[in-house]
């Protein structure tokens, strides 16, 4: 393999995809609506376009995104490596996070593609098109398809918009720009359900969601004088409410929500007994990323995660010193 190429052009992926039969598409562990909305947004363009594709994932399909159409498409790793060309990893900020199965299932492929938003990414791919101005990997798989003319079957348009809904917080977080409602409104030239795709994605939480909220709020932390908000879900609550992992997606944003509130952290605890942590910003002048690098974790400025050794009140000491220093 000639040397990897770091900036790569949407006509030297269209290279690849032109000249190449069969795909693998992988996305990051507890995959969101991001990873899964971009895998089936490309993976149906290059379907349509006649290609081979199989979706993997490493922990296969969340229930809350069993209503995009053609989400059972979505597998869990097989145990041989699949016989394919190309591998095209999707909005997945450093290579293990796909997950050792996953990277097992694809180890035969020749050449890696890696295309992603997330500034911390080390371009770990063959090519890589990595662009962090994109709120979401799904608006870049959307400039992909419209870019290289490649056929958006309806699976791809609704998909590639909760993708992008669900990664700005319903087009509200600042990465969203002009391009971003533009490609929701050509979407929805091309017969998108505004209506009911917002509903199937917001409106459709299963119960044990809000007694989740409720066991959150029951530890929930101010400090640094307002300016930080925290809390923390105990395994013991996620054995006793029987959780998922996409069940607390997207509930730091209550605490972000805080009036005064400049950090909003997220702390829990897993059950390998490591600790997951999410981060959110509100300040352009707090680079959470800056953060959780500290701790061997990544993302972006204004949103960035960690997995990190327990027991919880360590990392959780040790993360909220190191956001007080940021602040
Ligand atoms: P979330 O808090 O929604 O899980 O993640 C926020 C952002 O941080 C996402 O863009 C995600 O990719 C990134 N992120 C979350 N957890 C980790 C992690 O453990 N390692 C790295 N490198 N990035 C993470
Ligand atoms: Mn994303």
């Amino acid at each position: 393999m000639s040397d990897p190429i770091l900036h790569a052009t949407i006509e030297q992926l269209g290279e690849v995809l032109k000249n190449h039969d069969s795909f693998v598409i992988l996305s990051h562990v507890r995959p969101d609506g991001d990873a899964i909305g971009s895998q089936l947004g490309l993976g149906f363009a290059l379907m349509a376009a006649g290609k081979s594709v199989r979706l993997i994932n490493e922990d296969g399909l969340p229930e809350n995104l069993a209503f995009l159409a053609g989400s059972e498409k979505i597998e869990t790793p097989p145990t041989e490596p699949l016989e394919v060309e190309i591998a095209i990893a999707l909005d997945t900020a450093t290579k293990p996070r796909l997950g050792e199965n996953a990277l097992h299932a694809a180890s035969k492929a020749k050449l890696w593609l890696n295309i992603d938003h997330h500034i911390s990414n080390p371009k770990y791919g063959d090519l890589n098109l990595i662009d962090a101005t994109s709120p979401a990997t799904g608006q870049i798989v959307y400039d992909i398809i419209t870019g290289l003319g490649l056929p958006l079957p309806a699976e791809s348009r609704d998909a590639i918009y909760v993708a992008v809904s669900t990664d700005t917080g319903s087009f509200q977080y600042p990465s969203t720009t002009a391009a971003t409602y533009e490609m929701a409104a050509d979407l929805i030239r091309r017969g998108l359900d505004v209506g009911t795709l917002n509903s199937n994605t917001y409106d459709e939480h299963p119960y044990r969601r809000v007694e989740l909220m409720r066991a959150l709020l029951n530890t929930l932390r101010l400090s640094s004088a307002g300016s930080v908000a925290s809390w923390e879900l105990h395994d013991q609550t996620r054995i006793d409410l029987d959780l998922r992992p996409e069940d607390s997606e997207g509930l730091i944003d209550i605490i972000r929500a805080i009036r005064g509130v400049r950090v909003a952290v997220f702390f829990e605890e897993l059950p390998d007994g490591k600790i997951r942590i999410s981060m959110r910003s509100k300040d352009r002048g707090i680079n959470v990323c800056e953060i959780a690098m500290q701790f061997g974790g990544g993302g972006h400025a204004l949103a960035a995660g960690i997995r990190m050794a327990g027991p919880l009140e360590d990392a959780r000491a040790k993360v909220l010193a190191a956001v007080e220093k940021a602040i």
